[in-house]
């Protein structure tokens, strides 16, 4: 492709994605492909010879754009939202453009400095103390790995890496049930073992973890001869937005010298209002907090903060430098590869920065605030309708509810036919979830483009699938 080739193609790639954006209130939110649909309307080999980009354009637009769920759709209210605003699009585009490979700073300095400045930015767009220093992440689940890797080498005295396990005293992790399938992963990953992270019971209202139980879990550990190394508290859990009292349990944590991990990878995102802090107070006290910019924030995806609080240990953890990758006489740079996983890094700052630009904290505080409102009138709204009650109550954004049509059916049945009328309807979306060990369905409102019509047309939709169902 040579350079006007390529000025046409990107600029018929402009064309598609805003005509994309603009039609996408008119497409149904959940592709409505069955298996193996699109895989077969592909050839099985790859071609041998160059095709012409029209082609391949004309196919993608065929092809792959219908067998596509719109995350971008006013009337996503599934999962968690995953914004992609236009100036990170854009932002994307130019990193993409550059190919960026930013794994130390002289191998692209500004990505380096503009993930300082922007990470900075955004430890103080939610409120954390100055001793955090950020990193971009490609996900919450490689932030929570690294943070489970720093906890284990901590407690072993950081003897870990180079041992191996074997031998080593047996550690321990605490979590609640409610935390993100993601900690369960870390702790496989650790080498630390999902039989040692012991989940801790929750109550109240926010389910979150009872303090008390904690400090008991972790002496009735020391008194079996474990080894304790972390806690993860839980802001903002998957299923119903759990919230764990982060200052009680750094407080605990903290007695027994373990380390805290938060994960606040949807809720954190909130804290740029500086009402729904009191939601993770106690955070400031943490080891590690990620939060997810590639969620609410309007950040394409991917684009994890990780706020570390010792960055010696996470360095002493993560950082390795053989000779090939040493920057001699250059003492005070940050080489960001050796604060995560990957060596290679994306050049994910470009797009934060542009958002935080783009929207300014204000924008995006509105944003969230307007989405807040809107689902708890419309959780309010379906409390009020016959048949309907919540699951789960408003945290933030998120609520769950079931409907009872009062006739004695199977309410599992029942339910999870309602939510694939729901979703077959296409006007909305909507995923499941259980509370409590029974089925419920999930809402959460979050989406950019959303307007409180569409919340309002989400009541309607839910409502005429109820009445279809009898
Ligand atoms: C979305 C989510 C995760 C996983 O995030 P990734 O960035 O996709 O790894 C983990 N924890 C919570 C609470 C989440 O909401």
């Amino acid at each position: 492709m040579d350079g006007e080739d390529f000025r046409h193609w990107a600029h018929e790639a402009a064309d598609f994605a805003a005509r994309y954006r603009a039609g996408l209130r008119e497409k149904p939110v959940r592709a409505g492909t069955a298996p193996g649909e699109i895989a077969a309307a592909l050839p099985a080999t790859p071609p041998e010879a160059a095709e012409p980009m029209a082609d391949i354009f004309a196919d993608f637009e065929r092809i792959v754009v219908p067998g596509m769920t719109h995350w971008q759709h006013p009337r996503f209210f599934a999962y968690f939202p995953a914004n992609a605003s236009p100036a990170s699009v854009i932002a994307e585009f130019l990193t993409s453009a550059m190919g960026a490979q930013c794994l130390l700073w002289q191998t692209s300095p500004a990505a380096t400095e503009l993930e300082q400045v922007a990470l900075d930015w955004l430890r103080q767009a939610v409120g954390l103390p100055a001793d955090f220093t950020g990193v971009i992440q490609d996900s919450a689940s490689s932030a929570t790995l690294c943070a489970f890797l720093t906890m284990r080498e901590r407690a072993l005295g950081f003897t870990g890496n180079q041992a191996g396990l074997s031998g080593a005293p047996r550690l321990r992790v605490y979590a609640s049930g409610e935390v993100h399938s993601s900690i369960d992963r870390a702790a496989w990953f650790s080498g630390i073992g999902a039989d040692n992270l012991i989940r801790i019971p929750t109550a109240g209202r926010l389910r979150g973890m009872v303090p008390a139980a904690l400090e008991a879990a972790i002496r009735a550990d020391l008194a079996a001869g474990f080894r304790p190394a972390g806690v993860v508290a839980c802001v903002g859990g998957t299923s119903i937005g759990a919230m764990d009292d982060v200052a009680a349990v750094v407080e605990v944590a903290h007695r027994h010298g373990l380390f805290v991990h938060v994960d606040a990878a949807w809720a954190g995102t909130a804290m740029i209002c500086p009402e729904f802090r009191t939601l993770w107070a106690g955070a400031e006290g943490a080891d590690s907090i990620v939060l997810n910019p590639h969620k609410w924030l309007g950040v394409q995806f991917d684009c994890s903060a990780h706020f570390v609080r010792s960055i010696d240990d996470h360095l002493r953890t993560m950082a390795i430098q053989p000779e090939y990758l040493r920057t001699h006489g250059q003492d005070d740079i940050v080489n960001f590869s050796e604060w995560t996983i990957q060596l290679g890094r994306r050049f994910r700052a470009l797009k934060l920065w542009f958002v935080l630009r783009a929207h300014g904290l204000e924008g995006l505080r509105g944003m969230i605030r307007d989405h807040v409102r809107w689902s708890q009138d419309l959780a309010a709204r379906l409390a009020a309708e016959p048949g309907f009650a919540l699951a789960s109550e408003p945290v933030l954004s998120l609520f769950s509810f079931r409907h009872d049509p009062g006739d004695g059916r199977d309410l599992e049945v029942h339910n999870l036919a309602l939510l694939r009328v729901i979703n077959d309807g296409g006007a909305i979306y909507l995923t499941p979830t259980r509370v409590d060990g029974r089925f419920a369905i999930r809402f959460q409102a979050g989406s950019m483009e959303t307007t409180e019509a569409d919340v309002a047309a989400a009541f309607d939709v839910i409502r005429a699938a109820a009445h279809a169902l009898g």
